[in-house]
């Protein structure tokens, strides 16, 4: 009998099987037909666990554009983590589970005076800056906002960030602090973020020296500050990459924050989401331009995406070798947690792909009483070969014809 179809909304609860069972189990059904993605509930919920293991007094707001999934938040959520907001969307999101303002960091620093005005009035009172520009359209929008000025720390990083975020220590920083003075708002803090994908050990430590300067000096000018942003940038593709630098994190809070009244907080995104999910593509067609090789030979492979642009080729700058594909065949890209569907497009209609949700029964258990998940949002003992609904849209049937001056021949 054919597995029923079931949705992205149901997840399942494993007993004895992996996530990879599952995707192998859908695609060998053959009923699943369009590229998805399967989420390992558990995974996440270790990198959380042992980024807390790790750094004890540091508080985390997720940052959730990394990986805005449903059950990603819940998970989250349940935790207790803080969340780190980029935009009034993802805080309107947030505010719907039913989360305090006050776990929520609106942690960019360019916000247009409407979204100062939606995150103010929904409570939220923490958000960052970097220009003076933005300090007074904050005193006009949000003038008791607590604010957190934003200094520029770039790291090795495959993402830099410090070009478009951040203002200079050395040049910009104590101008900004004693400009924010003067128009009576409220720093509280200093936030920065080294980069996305950061593999310089010393970068968060260089950044919270030149947090310590400043608050150094908002204390010579008789202000105080008290909450210090690490930022996110952690790597994400082994759960101990976070090992090294957090020892050199906690030591360095020792040494130039040792008061426990200063709060710390991080912003972590993909270390937190991105081994959590991998991706599963079918291939739906082959151009051949080298003769047919031997089977166990691996060739020079392009892999295009599925839209119109001739841009949307996959890993472009990559040398991609694969034993010769045929359309039966199924590509795994692994580590897709982080800014993957988040930064799918709608372009040409074309949907993104849906994903299946899977849980530890170990895990299950101890969250299945939570607020934030429902006792039917898991499956027992699923079918797991069951295939995600097509994201083919239904049949229209136009009863009359009107519009168009042009029809093609028949
Ligand atoms: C994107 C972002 C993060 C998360 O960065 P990761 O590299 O995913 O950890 C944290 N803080 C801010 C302000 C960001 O813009």
């Amino acid at each position: 009998m054919a597995s029923e179809i079931i949705g992205p909304n149901i997840g399942f609860i494993l007993n004895n099987k992996t996530p990879a069972d599952v995707a192998k189990a859908m695609i060998e059904s053959g009923r699943q037909k369009e590229p998805f993605y399967v989420f390992n509930m558990d995974e996440a919920y270790h990198r959380i666990q042992h980024f807390k293991k790790m750094m004890p007094r540091i508080q985390i707001f997720y940052a959730m554009k990394a990986n805005d999934s449903d059950k990603m938040l819940k998970l989250a959520a349940e935790l207790g983590l803080g969340f780190d907001c980029a935009s009034p969307g993802e805080i309107y999101k947030i505010l719907k589970l039913n989360i305090s303002p006050l776990s929520i960091i609106f942690a960019v620093p360019a916000k247009t005076p409407d979204g100062m005005v939606f995150a103010r009035e929904s409570g939220i009172r923490h958000t960052t800056f970097d220009t003076i520009n933005e300090l007074k359209k904050i005193k006009q929008f949000w003038p008791d906002a607590k604010l957190l000025i934003r200094i520029k720390v770039d790291g090795e990083s495959i993402y830099k960030l410090g070009e478009k975020f951040g203002c200079d220590f050395e040049t910009e920083a104590v101008n900004l602090l004693e400009e924010a003075a003067a128009l009576g708002l409220k720093v509280v803090g200093v936030a920065f973020h080294v980069g996305s994908a950061c593999s310089s050990a010393d970068s968060h430590v260089i950044g919270m020296r030149r947090a310590r300067a400043l608050f150094d000096h908002e204390a010579r000018a008789g202000r105080s500050m008290n909450i210090i942003d690490i930022g996110g940038g952690f790597l994400s593709d082994r759960t101990d990459r976070i090992d090294q630098v957090s020892k050199l994190i906690n030591s360095t809070l020792e040494e130039l924050f040792p008061d426990p009244n200063i709060q710390v907080i991080s912003e972590p995104g993909r270390y937190i989401c991105d081994s959590s999910c991998n991706m599963y593509c079918s291939i739906n067609n082959i151009r051949r331009i080298s003769p047919e090789i031997k089977n166990d030979k691996l060739e020079r492979t392009i892999l295009w995406g599925p839209s119109c642009d001739s841009m949307d080729r996959v890993m472009q700058n990559v040398e991609i070798l694969l034993p010769r594909c045929t359309s039966f065949d199924w590509l795994v890209f692994s580590t897709q947690g982080a800014y993957s569907f988040g930064f799918a497009t709608f372009f040409s209609c074309l949907e993104k792909p849906l994903i299946r949700s899977v849980i530890s029964q170990t895990l299950w258990d101890q969250i299945k009483n939570s607020i934030f998940f429902g006792s039917d949002i898991f499956k027992k003992d699923p079918d797991i070969s069951s295939p995600l609904p097509s994201t083919v849209p239904p049949i229209v049937k136009t009863a009359t014809i009107a519009g168009s001056n042009y029809t093609l021949k028949i």
